[in-house]
């Protein structure tokens, strides 16, 4: 049987405020209106049907951030129990909006990787399976069904403008945009430079993994891409954009004042693109507003501090 998708079709809106700075027609795919706050719930959805199909009714993951939320209401919805282990640099705020959607949350290590060395243990010891924050080809499935929903809301754009951290939204795009036959689009990478994991690789043309990652674009902080995000990226035009956590944070801003919403600095990322950089009169931008929930008023007026 196949379950009624838990995501939902967002809109695509276009930006006048972006539009009129940068004389471009800027659009804006609007995964910040899922249930879940990002469009991490696509893929996950995708991933916990076909656990459920095998007959699992546990599952076990380390994300304490939009992959750890999304898992946690998508097993809230489907009777799934869902167990996460999260590093004690996880916010109160992000553990308790997970609890509060039925998760169960250890704080456990130094940082990811420990929780996740950790949560892995779990899942081969209890035979559970784990669910990876991004590094699955049905996560990919998942997200690119954000491009399938495009292609119904609009023509082929010129450039889509997508964050990256480890690569899941990227690959779930490629493949998108590869089964619309949308292959002459420009895909532009946005990044914090504390994070350039995928700009990093995809200058050396090979995987290069970060030594630490350091940014305020919380999800975008994976040391290392997955490997189907530069073999994609090898069949399109693809322009790497690195900014500072400042020009980020300027995105969140630009997006709040205009769409009256909160989004994380790995969202605002994407969003800074069309104001920062030439682009051509007319031509069309597509910007995936990933989203993301970890992002309360309390700390954009922190950053709003920090930043001015
Ligand atoms: C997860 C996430 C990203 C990055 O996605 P990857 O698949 O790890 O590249 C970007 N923005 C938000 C809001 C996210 O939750």
């Amino acid at each position: 049987m196949i379950a009624k998708p838990l995501y939902t079709a967002t809109p695509v809106y276009k930006s006048y405020a972006t539009s009129k700075q940068t004389n471009a027609e800027v659009f804006y795919k609007m995964e910040c209106y899922q249930p879940s706050g990002s469009f991490k719930i696509r893929g996950m959805d995708v991933l916990v049907n076909d656990l459920v199909g095998k007959g699992h009714k546990k599952v076990v993951a380390s994300s304490g951030g939009n992959a750890g939320y999304s898992l946690a209401y998508i097993g809230q919805q489907r009777g799934i129990a869902v167990h996460l282990v999260v590093p004690k640099t996880t916010s109160e705020y992000m553990i308790n909006k997970i609890k509060l959607v039925g998760a169960q949350v250890d704080v456990f290590g130094e940082n990811w990787d420990d929780a996740n060395l950790y949560a892995t243990d779990i899942s081969e010891k209890y035979n559970l399976p784990y669910v990876p924050p991004f590094d699955h080809p049905l996560l990919w499935k998942g997200h690119s069904t954000i491009i399938d929903e495009c292609a119904l809301q609009m023509s082929e754009p010129d450039k889509v403008v997508v964050s990256v951290g480890g690569g899941g939204l990227l690959c779930g795009i490629f493949e998108g945009l590869l089964r619309n036959k949308w292959n002459k689009v420009k895909v532009i990478t946005a990044e914090t430079e504390g994070a350039a994991s995928f700009a990093k690789s995809f200058e050396a043309n090979r995987l290069v993994k970060l030594n630490e990652v350091n940014t305020i674009a919380t999800s975008l902080a994976a040391k290392q891409v997955v490997l189907q995000s530069l073999q994609y990226a090898n069949r399109f035009e693809v322009e790497p954009y690195v900014m500072s956590d400042k020009t980020a944070f300027t995105g969140c801003q630009d997006f709040f004042k205009e769409f009256h919403t909160l989004v994380e600095p790995a969202c605002g990322a994407a969003l800074s693109f069309a104001r920062n950089n030439v682009v051509k009169q007319g031509e069309k931008i597509v910007v995936i507003v990933c989203g993301g929930v970890n992002m309360g008023i309390e700390k954009y007026l922190e950053y709003v501090k920090t930043f001015s």
